[in-house]
């Protein structure tokens, strides 16, 4: 990988943008000896109903605050343009070399990231059918960079694209074949988290990088992911990133005929059922209390009890699972606001699998790791903050080579 810079005094730097339905996360990272270093990680929510401006530096102290007030519309565009706005304000000697995004689906053709131009973002957009809810906002900062600095270079990086190692038979339905080769098989995300961590772990885990590991991202939005020598073999995301665990709003698995059984018997359309299995199930759904895990560990309401009981169950079971596809189990990670904050959530977690070898020590798991598994457990056990942008911002370099440009 070539990213040393060419001349000037000017800082060189990477943007990451990670947008969804109502907010854009952004950060940015100069390139300084080959290294990235993290500037700044923003946060702008509601965009289009009363949007929130918050910056931090690299060591989370807060740069800049701002609210728009309610009812504001600020949109994609809007948004965008205070986002660049700022950085031209707090970085002037910004030498912008290129912005890299996150782009929930990949399909079966991008295995890998992408430098985007006005094709290869035709083809990104004959994958919305695939993820309508996040797609569709993946791509408008994309579009609009396009359209406003096409000299810009960006690249798009795929939360797919680390599943593609996985065997065919991790990939499949068992429906008509016909649908397989139509695209509709399982395609697992959360992959750059995933990738994340397994880029770290030859340096903080070598035992864990080199054999059986299952990796949990338990977030708002939750997966697991198994992994053989760093390459994923298995997930518990399938078709859309609905599958597998609860998570915040969203169901997990759930069996089809459920869904057959609600618009036969309740009437309920396809985007009747999309809500109720995006926003309204889950942790939110099962304690009707929240879908926060501080707020449900704090409440002493029996249903929030009884979400994190079916938390903790469905985890423990696709940790059998994924130690089955594996063959065995030589690690564990948690990862995520969840893996990485809640010691509670990982004791009861690993209180489940004393069968694999799992055994935690406790005060090295309330001290929050790396490793906190019990001197001489068969299975280390580790907590490993996750870093999305940092991945995204990684492979942009590489696919740009580290060309620098003008600040857009
Ligand atoms: P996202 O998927 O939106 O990126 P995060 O990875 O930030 O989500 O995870 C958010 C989840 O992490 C929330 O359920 C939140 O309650 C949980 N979380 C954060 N800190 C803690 C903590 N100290 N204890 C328990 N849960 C926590």
């Amino acid at each position: 990988m070539t990213t040393r810079l060419r001349g000037g005094a000017a800082q060189a730097g990477v943007a990451v943008i990670n947008a969804g339905s109502s907010s854009i996360k952004f950060s940015m990272f100069t390139v300084v000896d080959d290294a990235l270093q993290l500037q700044t990680r923003c946060l702008l929510e509601g965009l289009n109903t009363s949007p929130k401006f918050v910056a931090k530096d690299g060591a989370g102290t807060e740069l800049a605050r701002q609210g728009w007030g309610d009812g504001v519309v600020l949109g994609h565009a809007g948004g965008l343009q205070h986002l660049l706005g700022f950085v031209r304000q707090q970085f002037p000697h910004l030498s912008l070399l290129g912005l890299g995004h996150r782009v929930v689906h990949g399909g079966q053709q991008f295995v890998a990231p992408m430098r985007l131009d006005r094709a290869v973002v035709a083809q990104l957009k004959t994958l919305v059918p695939l993820a309508p809810l996040h797609q569709p906002h993946n791509l408008a900062p994309i579009e609009m960079a396009l359209a406003s600095a096409p000299d810009l270079p960006q690249v798009a990086c795929f939360d797919t694209a680390f599943h593609r190692s996985n065997p065919e038979v991790a990939q499949m339905f068992a429906l008509p074949y016909a649908l397989h080769e139509a695209g509709v098989r399982r395609y697992g995300f959360h992959g750059l988290s995933y990738e994340y961590i397994a880029s770290v772990l030859p340096t903080l885990a070598p035992r864990a990088a080199a054999g059986k590991t299952v990796v949990l991202h338990l977030g708002n939005g939750a997966s697991a992911c198994a992994m053989d020598g760093g390459r994923g073999v298995a997930s518990t995301m399938g078709f859309t990133a609905l599958d597998g665990l609860p998570m915040g709003t969203r169901c997990g698995s759930v069996d089809a005929g459920v869904l057959i059984y609600l618009m036969d018997q309740r009437g309920m359309n396809a985007r009747a059922i999309e809500k109720m299995l995006y926003q309204e199930s889950g942790l939110l759904g099962v304690s009707g209390v929240s879908s926060d895990m501080r707020a449900l560990l704090a409440s002493a309401e029996p249903r929030a009890r009884l979400a994190v009981d079916l938390f903790v169950y469905r985890i423990q079971r696709e940790i059998g699972s994924l130690a089955a596809a594996l063959g065995g189990l030589d690690a564990l990670v948690f990862t995520a606001g969840i893996g990485e904050n809640s010691a509670e959530v990982r004791r009861r977690v690993a209180a489940g699998l004393g069968w694999l070898g799992v055994a935690l020590d406790d005060a090295a798991n309330q001290a929050g790791g790396p490793a906190i598994g019990s001197v001489g457990s068969r299975c280390p056990v580790y907590v490993i903050p996750t870093d999305e942008e940092l991945m995204i911002a990684r492979h942009t370099l590489a696919v740009l080579g580290g060309t620098p440009r003008p600040a857009a």
